[in-house]
C-alpha cells in the first residue's frame, strides 16, 4: 500500500499534522498502537458505571491558538466551554471560598484589577503583581522579536519568583499551582523559561487569551474521532492497534511497517512521544539518527495522578475548585461538566512523584478526606466508587540539564518529528502537540510542493 504521508501516532500532535496535511489534499494514513485515538488525552469506559472517563482532566487556555484552528478544521470546537475570562474559585484548608476573578479590563491590567481585589491575599501579596508588569512586558516583547523567550534571571521558576519578589501567599495560590498545571512539575525543579513563555501568552494583549477552556465531552469523542472522520472523508485512514516500525532504505525513510504490512511513502511524521522514538526506529536506523535517540533517551517523565470519585448524591456547586495547600490540587465536577453522561468528580494531582509511591487505597482515601475537608456536602453524601488513573509518563521533564528539545526536521530524509515534547519553547501540553503537529505539516507540505515543482 502506498500513502502520501504517514503520521505514527494519534494523539494531538499526530492528527493536528494528518489533518492539516488531509485539507491541502495529501492522501494521510495515521497509524496508532493503542486500541483507542487519543494517546495522553484520551477516555476509557469506566465497567462499573458504563461512564466515560478521562485519562485524566484537560485544561485549555484562551492562548490555545493553534489547538482551535486544529478544533474549528474538524469541527469540533462545539465540544469545548469557552469560559468568558480567567476565573477560578478556591476553598483554603479552613474551608472558606473565594474567587479570584478577572474584571473586564485590558490585558494584563485584568490580572492586576483581579488580584488587586482578591480578598483572602494580604495587602502586601496583591501589590507584589505589579513587580511581574516588568518583566512580562519584556517577555511578550522578546516572543515578539525572536519567537523565543528567556527567562531573566535564568533558574528555576521559584528562583524567578523570588527575583521579583512575588508575596509568599500570592505564589502558594497563585504562581505556583498555575506553573504546576502548566509545566507538570515543581517550581523548584521546573526551569522559568517555559513558565515566562506560558504567562507572556496567556497575559499578552488579547484578555481573552487567559481564559480557561473545558471540555465539554470525554476527550477522545472531543478531538480523535472528530479528526478520524475528517481524514477518512478526505481518502485517509486513521488506524488503530497498529504499532509501527520505521522502514529505512539507502539512508532515507521510505515507510513503515504495521504488523506485517508495509506502507510505502515519501514522508513519515513520528508523532510519537520522546519514550517511544527508538522503538519506532527499530533495531538498525541510520547512524545520523543516533543523537535525536540518544537525546530522546534521555528525557525524564514527570507523572499526573487522577482520582474519580463517584459520591451517591451531588456534592459540589463550582465546576472546578482550586485547593490550596492540600495534596490534590483540583476538583473537576464531570457531572458539570459533560451533563448527564457523568455522575463523578476527578481530583487531579500534577507533578505528582509522592503520589505514585502510595498504593491505590491510600489514594483514595486521602482524595476523599480533602473532599470531605473541602466540600461540606461531600461530608453527609456515601463514596460509592473510586478509581485511580496514574499517568507516570504524562510530560517530559522541564528540569536543568535535560537534553535539547529537537526540531520538527532530522537528519534522515523524509522523516519529519512532532510531539509535546518537540522544541516549540512551550511546556508539555496540548498546544505544544498541536504547533508541533502543524509545523511537521508545513514542512511536508513546503517538501512535496518542491517536488512537484510549484
Ligand atoms: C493526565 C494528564 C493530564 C494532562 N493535562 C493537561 C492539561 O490540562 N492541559 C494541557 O494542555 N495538557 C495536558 N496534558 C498533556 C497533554 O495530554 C499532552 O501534551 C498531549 O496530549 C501530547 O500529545 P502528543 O500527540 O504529543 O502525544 P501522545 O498523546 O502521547 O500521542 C502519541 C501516540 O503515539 C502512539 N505511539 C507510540 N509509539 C508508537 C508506535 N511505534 N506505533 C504506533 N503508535 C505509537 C501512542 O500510542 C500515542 O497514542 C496532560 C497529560 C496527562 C497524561
Amino acid at each position: 500500500m502506498t500513502a502520501d504521508v504517514v503520521v505514527v501516532g494519534g494523539g494531538f500532535a499526530g492528527l493536528s499534522a494528518a489533518t492539516a496535511l488531509a485539507s491541502r489534499g495529501a492522501r494521510v494514513v495515521v497509524a496508532d498502537a493503542r486500541p483507542q485515538l487519543g494517546g495522553r488525552a484520551t477516555a476509557f469506559v469506566d465497567r462499573s458505571t458504563g461512564e466515560l472517563v478521562d485519562n485524566g482532566q484537560h485544561v485549555l487556555f484562551g492562548c490555545y491558538a493553534a489547538t482551535f484552528e486544529f478544533l474549528h478544521r474538524i469541527g469540533a470546537m462545539g465540544n469545548v466551554r469557552v469560559m468568558p475570562a480567567l476565573e477560578v474559585p478556591y476553598i483554603d484548608t479552613l474551608g472558606r471560598r473565594s474567587v479570584l476573578k478577572c474584571p473586564p479590563l485590558p490585558s494584563p491590567l485584568h490580572l492586576v484589577g483581579a488580584v488587586l481585589d482578591w480578598d483572602p491575599m494580604p495587602w502586601r501579596d496583591r501589590l507584589s503583581v505589579l513587580r511581574l508588569a516588568g518583566p512580562l512586558r519584556r517577555a511578550r516583547r522578546e516572543l515578539r522579536r525572536t519567537g523565543a523567550v528567556t527567562a531573566d534571571p535564568p533558574g528555576s521558576v521559584s528562583d524567578w519568583l523570588r527575583a521579583h519578589r512575588q508575596g509568599r501567599k500570592l505564589t502558594e495560590w497563585l504562581w505556583e499551582p498555575l506553573a504546576v498545571a502548566a509545566l507538570n512539575q515543581s517550581p523548584e525543579h521546573a526551569s522559568a523559561a517555559p513558565f515566562v513563555r506560558v504567562l507572556a501568552e496567556m497575559f499578552g494583549p488579547d484578555a481573552g487569551a487567559s481564559a480557561i477552556v473545558l471540555p465539554t465531552r470525554p476527550l477522545h469523542e472531543m478531538y480523535a474521532e472528530p479528526a478520524r472522520d475528517y481524514l477518512v472523508e478526505r481518502g485517509g485512514e486513521a488506524r488503530t492497534n497498529a504499532l509501527a516500525r520505521l522502514v529505512f532504505s539507502n539512508g532515507r525513510v521510505v515507510g513503515v511497517d504495521i504488523r506485517g504490512e508495509r506502507i510505502l511513502a515519501p514522508a513519515v511524521i513520528a508523532a510519537v512521544p520522546w519514550h517511544a522514538l527508538r522503538a519506532l526506529a527499530g533495531a538498525a536506523p541510520p547512524a545520523a539518527l543516533a543523537p535525536t535517540l540518544a537525546a530522546a533517551d534521555a528525557m525524564e517523565s514527570m507523572p499526573i495522578v487522577t482520582v474519580n470519585l463517584w459520591y451517591d448524591r451531588p456534592v459540589m456547586d463550582d465546576l472546578f475548585v482550586g485547593l490550596p495547600g492540600r495534596q490534590m490540587q483540583w476538583i473537576f465536577d464531570k457531572r458539570r461538566a459533560f451533563g448527564d453522561t457523568a455522575s463523578h468528580l476527578s481530583l487531579v494531582t500534577s507533578g505528582a512523584i509522592e503520589l505514585t509511591q502510595m498504593g491505590r487505597d491510600e489514594l483514595i482515601a486521602l482524595a476523599a478526606r480533602e473532599v470531605a475537608d473541602a466540600l461540606p456536602l461531600a461530608r453527609t453524601a456515601r463514596l460509592v466508587r473510586a478509581t485511580v488513573v496514574s499517568e507516570r509518563q504524562a510530560t517530559f521533564s522541564l528540569a536543568a540539564g535535560q537534553p535539547a528539545r529537537p526540531g520538527t526536521r532530522t537528519p534522515i530524509e523524509g522523516l519529519y518529528l512532532a510531539g509535546d515534547w518537540i522544541d516549540t519553547g512551550l511546556p508539555g501540553t496540548i498546544e505544544s502537540a498541536v504547533r508541533s503537529g502543524h509545523a511537521a505539516a508545513a514542512a511536508v507540505e513546503s517538501k512535496r510542493s518542491r517536488s512537484a515543482g510549484l
